[in-house]
């Protein structure tokens, strides 16, 4: 009997998504052992063409992580679209946009100037930007053009199932990869993770106080942490309230607060609103001053609630 067929593809994203497949180790023998993998252009020399000579929905699943972020990735992901039944969102940048979704503070030519001219690390003399269309001795050279904002996947095409984490961890692929070839899935356009909060299987949540108060916000580099307290009760912004489970709490149990990578639990839109409202109700303040003084110990307020879900957010991009 043919195996199923199944791709893999990457849009603006760190690559850290693709060392997640192969981190399977030798669990990806029993996945290749199962599937034919017909396009994985990390890993793999497949081209456009391959794809574009494949059958409409001949492809039986393809996962797409990254955001989408240029005109290239665009018109991968709608041809990949058609030549797929099911495509899964993987990993937090396809998921929310992620760690690309942040760019979406700012405006393309910013982002330019600070990448190719004014960098720290930049030596580039020539003052050279990287256009869609450049003339050549040998005729016009194109490149991908980098797009207005980076959205999340379900932004530019339909997507059947979401695989959350940055990176996404090695049990949440197996699951989906038996789900999906065992036909047990739940309905569309569900996250193939837990429904709880990080909060609700966190260990440190025994040590929280009955009455949580907050009148100083530190950085995890300005205490010493405890290992076994709550980061909230030690005034140290930890995401887990507002966010899905399934990653076995793997940033608190290394003593490093939840970032939010697995963005929100179901029927919650905005997570960084969800926790600016939660975390509002802990602050030690009866008066406006006092709010702004705590407010004023939030350093980089965006980066902090919004790290990987500005796309997915009431933010979404700039508002100018
Ligand atoms: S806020 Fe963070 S450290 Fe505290 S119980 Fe929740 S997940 Fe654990
Ligand atoms: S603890 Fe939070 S930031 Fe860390 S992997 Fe889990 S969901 Fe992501």
């Amino acid at each position: 009997m043919a195996k199923p067929k199944v791709a893999f593809y990457w849009c603006a994203s760190c690559g850290g998504c693709e060392e997640a497949v192969v981190d399977l180790a030798e669990d990806i023998l029993k996945v290749v052992e199962a599937v034919d993998i017909v396009f994985w252009p990390c890993a793999l020399d497949f081209k456009k063409t391959d794809v574009e000579a494949m059958e409409d929905g001949s492809i039986a699943v393809t996962f797409i992580n990254g955001a989408i972020n240029s005109d290239e990735q665009e018109e991968m992901v709608h041809l990949i679209r058609k030549k797929s039944g099911l495509i899964v969102a993987f990993g937090a940048c396809s998921h929310l946009g992620g760690i690309p979704g942040l760019a979406n503070l700012t405006d393309k030519e910013s982002i330019l100037r600070a990448s190719y001219l004014t960098g720290p690390t930049n030596v580039n003399q020539e003052k050279t930007i990287p256009l869609a269309k450049s003339p050549s001795p040998d005729g016009e050279l194109h490149l991908p053009e980098l797009k207005a904002n980076a959205l999340a996947l379900d932004q530019v095409i339909d997507v059947d199932y979401y695989i959350p984490g940055c990176s996404v961890p090695k049990k949440l692929i197996l699951d989906a990869v038996t789900a999906i070839l065992t036909g047990n899935l739940p309905p569309k356009g569900s996250v193939l993770a837990p429904t709880r909060t990080n909060c609700d299987t966190c260990e440190r949540n025994k040590t929280k106080p009955e009455k949580l108060t907050i009148s100083k916000f530190y950085r995890p580099y300005e205490i010493e942490l405890d290992e076994e307290k709550c980061f909230l009760a030690q005034g140290v912004i930890c995401m887990g309230p507002v966010t899905r489970g399934g990653c076995d709490e793997r940033c608190i149990k290394g003593n490093m607060p939840c970032r939010g990578c697995f963005g929100p639990v179901d029927n919650v839109y905005d997570q960084g609103a969800k926790f600016i409202s939660a975390l509002a109700s802990l602050f030690d303040a009866k008066t406006d001053e006092e709010v702004q003084a705590i407010v004023d110990t939030i350093q980089d307020p965006a980066g902090t609630f919004y790290r990987f879900s500005v796309a997915k957010s009431y933010l979404g991009h700039k508002v100018s």
